[in-house]
């Protein structure tokens, strides 16, 4: 394969992508903030697969993140990116200038649907705000067909579809399944922050969400037992920075005391000062 072209103008972005549409060709749009892992190609892949053009961003949106947030030291790591991306077909790379995006005076923002409210809504005030902003920007520059997104990132995909549908945009979302390292430890922008030490602690958010998996298959339906025997192991591996530990219906979000039916288990937790999450979903 070979290096995709970069294009950093909004508009020759949206032309690029009309004109592969006038040549009949389905393109697939992967929104990402860079710092490329396996996670991020395998939706590159997934993209590939189904259209007959891939375009991939990397944008590291400022207004997703809160004042106090890692917005600066999030990892930047273009031209190794770059590289991963030249290992796929790749039609273009859109890596938008800051000013194109959020020139001297913006000020329009999406108001996110309620299932951005709990979880990282509650801990992460703002985020959803910005995300939901971003990627109604990235659609209206790149009016792709389909638009890949990871399971990952569970409450963002719920919101991106929310208002896909809420706002009638003219794209298909797709959900893809979380890339995890061999242990089990989801692959995250973020792991690279962690120390040895800490990358072995980190593994507790998969494996107290495989203890929910091998509790709910056991028959287990009471929420607050799974939920107190998933906190044991976070103890147990001295992580107590933690924001949540839930599970939830997988549409709304909304807590589950007693299972009934599929359920998600979601986690966010800081190992170190790293910020990490997971999530599973159960199902009886
Ligand atoms: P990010 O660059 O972290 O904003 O992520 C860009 C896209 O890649 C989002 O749709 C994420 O959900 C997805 N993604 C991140 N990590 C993974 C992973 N481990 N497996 C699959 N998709 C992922």
């Amino acid at each position: 394969m070979s290096r995709p072209p970069i294009i950093d103008n909004p508009q020759a972005m949206r032309d690029l992508i009309i004109a592969l549409q006038r040549q009949g060709k389905q393109v697939g749009l992967i929104p990402t903030m860079g710092a490329l892992h396996a996670g991020h190609v395998s939706l590159v892949r997934k993209s590939n697969a189904e259209c007959q053009a891939t375009i991939v961003t990397i944008f590291v949106n400022p207004t997703q993140f809160a004042p106090h947030e890692d917005f600066q030291k999030y990892p930047r790591t273009l031209e190794s990116d770059i590289a991963a991306l030249s290992t796929q077909r790749v039609d273009a790379i859109f890596v938008p200038q800051n000013a194109d995006m959020y020139p001297p005076g913006y000020s329009t923002y999406i108001e996110p649907p309620r299932v951005s409210q709990p979880l990282e809504g509650a801990f992460r005030p703002g985020h959803f705000r910005g995300v939901a902003t971003v990627v109604l920007k990235l659609f209206n520059i790149c009016p792709a067909d389909v638009a890949y997104f990871g399971a990952k990132d569970y409450q963002q995909t719920l919101v991106v579809k929310k208002m896909v549908t809420d706002l009638n945009l003219p794209i298909r979302i797709s959900v893809e399944p979380t890339m995890r390292e061999a242990d089990g430890l989801a692959m995250s922008s973020r792991n690279r922050y962690l120390s040895p030490e800490q990358r072995l602690q980190a593994l507790t958010l998969s494996h107290s969400l495989q203890l929910a998996a091998d509790l709910v298959a056991g028959g287990e339906r009471n929420g607050a037992a799974i939920l107190e025997r998933m906190q044991a192991l976070f103890d147990a591996a001295g992580i107590t920075d933690i924001d949540y530990i839930a599970l939830a219906d997988p549409d709304s979000l909304a807590p589950v005391e007693e299972i009934q039916g599929p359920v998600v288990a979601l986690i966010a937790a800081r190992v170190g000062t790293t910020r990490l999450i997971d999530n599973r979903v159960l199902t009886p």
